[in-house]
């Protein structure tokens, strides 16, 4: 991408009601606009960035043979009543009726609609387990939005839902669920906890969240030192403090905050009992399925992953996730020939090897283009100036250790073989 092409702008305001520094990066950097009150547009730099989130998810899911459908938005009232969780979910859930004044809302999760499908389309036991997912727009009317889009009102969501005959095969896909959102997580390069949950809205008998760790993270982690014991203060009406005995007797407690990322939970019949979604079973009888149902809020991990990595002059994307692998600095671009062609053509090779590149070809300050790189956090940076022509060399810089590698050039026509397998030894062959 050519940077004077590929419309981010990037601004030094941050509004008033950014309190936390993932909300003002993402607004300075032109990630995200406001609309109103936890509604966001995500502009071509943020939606790179939420498209590489969705995809790490979207490989996970589909290896665990999750099956990829999309759900609409906006649902009718009858399913929600029959669940029981029209008149339970509350002012979070939007209301709206068409014009012939059938009620509808706009979905806040889709366990009514899944389940609805699956007592439609399965019958017997031998379809069982299917496990199907999407990614799909969520509302919620939140009485508080904010951090940006962290708590946004409007947001996107990954939700798999699991259908089984029994418990233990609902054991099994929680499981397998468990190790894939572990998963998803590492290969993000997070920091995090998983710990015992509150079922909350939804229901059920067993949870886990996902827990970024964050100084800016709205739920307090109570955890062992020792043990794998890790929980949601919220479980508890007095918590514990940091260096007593830990609950579960090994260890001391730690505590430390965090962002939801991802939140799991055995359902067991809970929506198939009230909406009537039966299977055949072996013995040819009818019985309730078991479901499972799995959140990840895919948009909130952009802004988890800023809280976790942030530096004075910017974002620090972890390498999977940021919207640019690396930038091309050319000092003196539009000024000297040399150096235009020679940026133009490494340009052209990177890309072909399916490196995420951002050439900065505008007519600004180096200085200029070194800030917006460092602001939007792309990882690395090759710089081609004077010492190109002085001293037959580029420099390579990595933003998160600060180290400058000077990389020699003995062409100044064409970008050379060895320079090409250095800078992507440096930062790795695209997945
Ligand atoms: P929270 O406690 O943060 O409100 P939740 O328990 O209501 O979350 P779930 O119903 O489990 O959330 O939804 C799955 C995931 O969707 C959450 O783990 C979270 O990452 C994300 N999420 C939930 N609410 C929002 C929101 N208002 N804005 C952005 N992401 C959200
Ligand atoms: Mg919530």
């Amino acid at each position: 991408m050519k940077y004077s092409k590929s419309g981010i702008i990037t601004t030094k305001n941050t509004p008033n009601d950014a309190e936390v520094i993932s909300h003002k990066l993402m607004i300075r950097s032109g990630m995200i606009k406001k609309l109103a009150s936890g509604l966001y547009t995500w502009m071509p730099l943020g939606l790179k960035v939420l498209k590489k989130i969705e995809n790490i998810i979207r490989k996970e899911m589909d290896s665990i043979g999750a099956l990829e459908i999309l759900m609409p938005a906006i649902q009718p009232a009858e399913l929600w009543i029959e669940s029981g969780r029209w008149e339970k979910y509350g002012p979070e859930l939007l209301r709206l009726s068409d014009r012939h004044e059938r009620e509808f809302c706009f979905g806040p999760t889709h366990e009514e609609i899944i389940t609805d499908i699956a007592r439609k389309d399965i019958k017997s036991y031998k379809q069982l387990p299917i496990i199907y997912y999407q990614i799909q727009t969520k509302f919620r009317d939140e009485i508080r939005p904010r951090y940006g889009i962290m708590r946004a009102r409007e947001f996107l969501m990954k939700d798999a839902y699991s259908f089984h005959e029994n418990e233990e095969c609902l054991n099994e896909t929680y499981e397998k669920m468990f190790q894939s959102y572990k998963n998803c997580f590492n290969k993000i390069g997070f920091d995090f906890k998983v710990v015992n949950a509150d079922n909350g809205q939804i229901g059920g008998s067993e949870s886990h969240e996902f827990h970024v760790i964050a100084e800016n993270g709205e739920d307090e982690l109570i955890f062992s030192d020792t043990s794998d014991y890790a929980i949601n203060a919220e479980l508890f009406s007095k918590s514990p403090k940091e260096g007593d005995k830990s609950p579960d007797g090994s260890g001391k407690v730690k505590i430390k905050r965090g962002i939801e990322v991802g939140h799991i939970f055995k359902l067991g019949k809970n929506y198939t009992e009230s909406m009537n979604a039966n299977v055949s079973n072996e013995k040819n009888t009818n019985t309730k399925m078991i479901m499972g149902c799995y959140g990840i809020g895919v948009s909130r991990i952009a802004a988890a992953a800023i809280e976790q990595s942030n530096d004075e002059k910017g974002i620090l994307w972890p390498k999977a996730i940021a919207p640019f692998s690396i930038s091309i600095i050319s000092i003196g671009f539009s000024k000297n020939e040399t150096i235009n062609k020679y940026s133009k053509k490494l340009y052209k090779i990177l890309k072909e090897k399916n490196i995420d590149v951002l050439l900065d070809d505008r007519d600004v300050s180096p200085g200029i283009m070194f800030s917006d790189s460092d602001l939007i956090g792309i990882p690395y940076k090759i710089i081609i100036g004077k010492q190109f022509i002085e001293k037959k060399s580029i420099e390579f810089k990595d933003r998160k250790l600060d180290k400058t590698t000077t990389i020699e050039e003995n062409s100044v026509d064409n970008p050379s073989d060895n320079v090409i397998k250095e800078i992507i030894a440096y930062i790795g062959y695209p997945e």
